[in-house]
């Protein structure tokens, strides 16, 4: 790989102050290009070989080759034959990140009509998920699943959104491990992004039959020391991991990150893409690319080689700096302490995003809507005191009630 400027290493990064905290390792120079490899087996397309292809790495004890942008569902797919899939498969970006309530259900079904249309079901890798996570309603889940993408395999599975540990039982694993030796899953794992990222990382560290996590992860993160040992501790047990959220939760703040659109050489959106491809210990980073022109500009900052610089890595520092009021970590535990009614503010602002940043408008007021009655009632809510109590300054009393306006 080539550095337009000064390479940047992992001390480095750690360094860079955008959470306090003791290093937690250093180690060799990142490299993000050591563990690629090219991918000459089922599933690993390699498409249009005329045409430069996404780089790739090994997820973990999985031991397959995925590229390192992943294609991500939860936007709109056209139902018939989606062209940014296509697109992406072309660049050898064959992994599809689907699950069983993006689109309010529609993802599967456009996913299955995609590789049953284009007769490309073996050149795809698809992950998606279960809401369901008792064992149970897991397998009810991926039967259904299965039946909606038309296929009989799927690449992967997940819990989705785990946030209870308690579900990874020996139940739970008994069924796993029938699934995966009936052939219907190849590999299983679990996404998270609430305030026990670490706890789950460290939990599927210990869990041999956890094969893959996909989790919060950005630029934002990279001093926090319970978070970098967490991701240590799954890369030495062989724990696959996907970077999610990787624009780090810009709910709301269009107006203020627009001042850092450009880093240099790079969008501000490919430059945090970059940031996260530039940990060696992520696989790949998965993306929400909700048109063409989205999707053309994450291909070419995965295609091109030349890694961010001192003065990239710079101007991401102090977009984290201005912008560290704006990005909400989820942490309800930290602000939620101070409230008196009972609102889950992390994910109050996760809806946002989702909202305001990947316009799924009907996703977020859907799942705003499933909160209980006294969860939802924003208006009269005083959020001072858990503003104050937010480490990261973040508006609250701005944010709720914007969400009371558009969510409820
Ligand atoms: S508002 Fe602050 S403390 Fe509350 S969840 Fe978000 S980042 Fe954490």
């Amino acid at each position: 790989m080539r550095s337009n400027d000064k390479q940047v290493t992992r001390r480095d990064l750690l360094k860079l102050g955008m959470v306090a905290g003791t290093i937690g390792f250093v180690g060799r120079p990142f490299s993000a290009g050591a563990e690629e490899k090219p991918v000459p087996e089922e599933g690993d397309a390699g498409e249009d070989l005329s045409l430069p292809q996404v780089p790739r790495r090994i997820l973990g004890k999985t031991g397959k080759s995925i590229p390192i942008l992943l294609v991500g569902g939860g936007v709109n797919l056209d139902p018939r034959f989606d062209p940014k899939l296509a697109e992406a498969l072309r660049f050898g970006a064959n992994y599809v990140d689907a699950a069983d309530c993006y689109g309010g259900g529609s993802c599967e079904t456009a996913v299955g009509n995609f590789h049953t249309r284009a007769d490309i079901r073996k050149e795809l890798w698809i992950t998606s998920k279960s809401d369901a996570h008792d064992p149970e309603g897991f397998e009810r889940t991926l039967e259904t699943s299965l039946e909606k993408m038309q296929t009989d395999y799927v690449d992967m599975y997940y819990l989705h959104a785990l946030q209870n540990g308690d579900y990874l039982s020996d139940e739970l694993r008994t069924t796993v491990e029938r699934l995966r030796s009936g052939g219907k899953m190849r590999h299983f794992g679990f996404s998270c992004h609430h305030e026990n990222v670490a706890e789950l990382l460290r939990l599927a560290a210990a869990t041999p039959w956890v094969e893959s996590v996909m989790f919060r992860y950005n630029f934002r993160q990279y001093g926090d020391k319970e978070l970098n040992d967490a991701i240590d501790a799954c890369v030495k047990a062989g724990v696959g991991l996907i970077a999610m959220k990787t624009q780090g939760s810009e709910a709301s703040f269009r107006e203020d990150w627009r001042k850092f659109e450009r880093t240099g050489k790079w969008t501000k959106h490919q430059a945090v893409l970059k940031a996260v491809w530039a940990d060696d210990r992520i696989t790949a980073a998965v993306s929400h690319m909700d048109n063409l022109e989205k999707l053309k500009q994450n291909l070419a900052a995965a295609l091109d080689r030349t890694e961010l610089g001192r003065a990239d890595w710079n101007a991401l520092e102090k977009y984290a700096a201005a912008t560290r009021n704006h990005a909400c970590d989820g942490c309800d535990h930290l602000c939620g302490a101070g409230m008196s009614a009972p609102i889950p503010i992390g994910a109050v602002m996760r809806y946002l995003m989702y909202h305001d940043v990947y316009g799924e408008r009907e996703r977020a007021r859907e799942l705003f809507t499933r909160l209980p009655a006294e969860a939802r009632n924003l208006a009269t809510a005083d959020f001072g005191s858990a503003s104050a109590a937010c480490p990261h300054g973040v508006d609250l009393a701005r944010h709720m009630e914007r969400a009371a306006r558009v969510l409820a």
